[in-house]
């Protein structure tokens, strides 16, 4: 795909990629928001002069530890920590944190860069960051994923604290981890700090819906996106990739909006079950047992699992990517959109490649990008962070009014944003510019930092 930025913002793009070299899913996300920004700098000449783009692309700060722990076996193993402090002009750095084995500082910091927007675009007073480790979880006793995390506490406390720098979870890190986390951070501070983490247990200071939000809010963003066509989900055949947290609870909304679910997946391969996946099977499977997706046919018979199999081959009408970054490839998107695929919500971060991206617009999608599509998850951690301010616990049904009003907002100033900008239902260039500038103003606002 040609990607066509000014003199000025390549110049900009080709500073980061010097300055950043190997990280190219960083790169990737970098060069995604430039491509939207030439006609900001052309309205606002003062971001240019205060040179905030430049400012922006550069990390406020960002850590690199070694976490030694124990195996079972009494052996040593050596991991490493990451913590990029992005941006915090909005308020105190806030993103989630990745155990996975392809975790590397460009994958962290990519993250941490699509966190600062994505948290704008909440209208909460969140900055952006993001962590991780390369930890594998995968086949690890609760023992070592306890000593893990609490060595890898170790590394990263001092630099937390509920108004410098508030994790959660990611791939790899739920309820069971942040538990975990907690604890040490109590342990080593004295502090009961509830504010310090989000995504805690419900019972000793997290909210409801932390655990459904980021999935339920990647639907009525689609939801919203539809009402736009005068479309529904009722009755709408739809993939969803992964069978995590966020893919779990993309499949329970639309279940509940009326649509149907006929795959989904782990990294392993792919259920198809024509029928309609059976959730509460797959959330036995991964909540509770921990288990490879594969098992599922063993409790279906009509089910079919495809070792290895690719997801966006299957013909559907709306596609959720809810497993990793750039698992929409060009290839892929073409078939989606041969196969009568009409909309697009992005559970995942960056899940789709710019190639991909371009063949969604080019063929006139309904595309959610992930920065506005599951930004629930975050504003609902802000909504964690205010009840523990407060000391105060919100019902199921409050908090999630709240997050759909909050996913209304964020899908309506989007599409003002590109409506503005001459580019109605572009949601990439709404979310990209609609961030831009509350970042942006409050960079302006707070001078030379
Ligand atoms: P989980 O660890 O709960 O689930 C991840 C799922 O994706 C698993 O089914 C996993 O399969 C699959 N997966 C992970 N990596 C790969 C890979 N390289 N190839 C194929 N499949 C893979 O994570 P979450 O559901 O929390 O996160 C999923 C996505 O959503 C990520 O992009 C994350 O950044 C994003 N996200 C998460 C938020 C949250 O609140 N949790 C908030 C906003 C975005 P397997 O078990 O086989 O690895």
């Amino acid at each position: 795909m040609e990607i066509m930025m000014s003199a000025q913002l390549e110049e900009i793009y080709r500073q980061v990629q010097s300055k950043n070299p190997g990280e190219g899913e960083f790169h990737q996300a970098v060069q995604e928001v430039l491509h939207s920004l030439g006609p900001v700098l052309t309205r606002y000449p003062e971001f240019s002069e205060l040179r905030i783009i430049e400012r922006i692309c550069e990390p406020e700060r960002q850590f690199i530890f070694r976490v030694p722990w124990q195996d079972d076996q009494g052996r040593v193993q050596i991991n490493r920590g990451f913590r990029v402090g992005f941006n915090s002009a909005l308020g105190p750095y806030k993103g989630g944190i990745r155990f996975h084995p392809s975790v590397s500082l460009g994958i962290i910091k990519f993250l941490g860069f699509e966190q600062i927007f994505k948290n704008a675009l909440t209208g909460m007073s969140i900055g952006g960051g993001k962590g991780g480790s390369d930890f594998d979880p995968k086949g690890k006793s609760n023992h070592e994923i306890m000593r893990f995390c609490q060595s890898f506490m170790t590394g990263l406390a001092r630099h937390l604290g509920e108004h410098t720098d508030v994790p959660a979870g990611d791939i790899g890190v739920g309820g069971r981890e942040i538990g975990y986390l907690f604890g040490q951070y109590k342990r080593l501070t004295n502090r009961y700090e509830l504010g310090v983490l989000t995504g805690k247990g419900v019972g000793w200071g997290g909210s409801r819906v932390r655990t459904e939000a980021t999935g339920y809010g990647t639907v009525y963003f689609m939801r919203e996106m539809l009402k736009a066509r005068r479309d529904t989900l009722e009755g709408k055949i739809c993939l969803v990739s992964g069978s995590g947290n966020v893919a779990i609870y993309i499949i329970e909304k639309l279940q509940q909006l009326g649509a149907k679910v006929i795959a989904c997946s782990d990294s392993n391969g792919v259920i198809v079950h024509e029928q309609g996946i059976d959730l509460s099977l797959v959330k036995r499977l991964k909540e509770v047992e921990r288990r490879r997706i594969a098992d599922y046919a063993h409790y279906h018979p009509n089910a079919r699992y495809v070792a290895g199999g690719n997801i966006w081959e299957i013909p559907c009408q709306i596609a959720f990517p809810a497993a990793t970054q750039n698992e929409i490839q060009e290839n892929d998107a073409l078939m989606l959109i041969r196969n009568g695929c009409v909309a697009v919500g992005e559970g995942a971060n960056m899940p789709t490649t710019p190639e991909g991206v371009h063949q969604f617009l080019q063929a006139g999608l309904a595309y959610g990008p992930s920065k506005a599509a599951n930004g629930g998850g975050v504003a609902t951690s802000a909504m964690e962070m205010q009840q523990n301010a407060s000391r105060d616990f919100w019902s199921f049904e409050f908090t999630e009014k709240k997050l759909e009003e909050i996913m209304i907002r964020i899908h309506d100033s989007v599409s003002e944003t590109a409506e503005e900008f001459g580019v109605p239902g572009n949601y990439v260039v709404g979310a990209n510019i609609h961030g831009f500038l509350k970042v942006a103003r409050a960079m302006e606002a707070h001078g030379l930092i």
